[in-house]
């Protein structure tokens, strides 16, 4: 499941992971490194996404620790468009400036801002690498489809192709239409088609966009159905 990963650390409460964010703090400033998001992923104890969650952003944490927050430096171009896929997901539609400083966002625009020279042309040559990123999936979908990859797809569909589907279906739930765009908090998810488990592939045209009630409720009608 995907929420796994952030709801791992959900017992913790909100001292212990400010304390150890303190505590990280004082042991990068000793090697002169500051405390970002993927220093912390290195020596901390939890994760930094629990932390960015429970807090609404990694730097309202930071602040809560009594810190300062560190600006990101060099994050690596697919690191910073993996996380505007997300929050563009999250929200159903294209993020606009102020929602990148918060969950599920790891950095800010002003980050975009300093890489691309402005938010608008981080925007521009993101859905450009999109557009890109999708005509290399479909040629290694037609390689599934002629038998010229032999190996079976993975279950999980990795995070360019779930944007990809979640786009083509304009961030709608198939069954109901609901969207996060209208909906605040509405959780769209990537479903099979013909089921994974039943030899269906893990490529754009077996995979539709579904809410997570409507997702559910599939599920049931599948067991009755077996
Ligand atoms: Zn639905």
């Amino acid at each position: 499941m995907k929420f796994e990963l952030t709801q791992f650390n959900r017992d913790v409460p909100d001292e212990a992971l400010l304390e150890d964010l303190i505590a990280a703090s004082g042991i990068l400033s000793q090697q002169g490194r500051a405390l970002t998001y993927r220093a912390y992923k290195e020596i901390g104890k939890y994760s930094p996404s629990t932390i960015g969650v429970r807090f609404g952003s990694w730097n309202d944490a930071i602040k809560r620790a009594g810190l300062r927050p560190a600006e990101e430096k060099n994050v690596p171009i697919d690191v910073l468009f993996d996380n505007l896929k997300e929050v563009w997901m999250a929200k159903g539609k294209q993020p606009v400036y102020r929602d990148m400083s918060n969950a599920p966002s790891l950095f800010t625009a002003s980050i975009y801002q300093d890489r691309f020279g402005s938010w608008r042309t981080a925007l521009e040559v993101f859905v450009a690498s999109v557009e890109d990123e999708q005509v290399e999936l479909l040629k290694f979908e037609d390689a599934v489809k002629t038998g010229k990859v032999t190996k079976r797809t993975k279950r999980d569909p990795p995070l360019a192709l779930r944007f990809f589907v979640l786009r083509r279906d304009r961030f709608c739930c198939l069954a109901c239409g609901r969207s996060p765009a209208t909906v605040a908090g509405l959780i769209l998810e990537i479903d099979h088609i013909v089921p994974w488990a039943k030899g269906g592939e893990t490529i754009e045209e077996n995979l539709q966009t579904l809410c997570f009630d409507c997702n559910r409720g599939k599920g049931v009608s599948d067991a009755e159905a077996q």
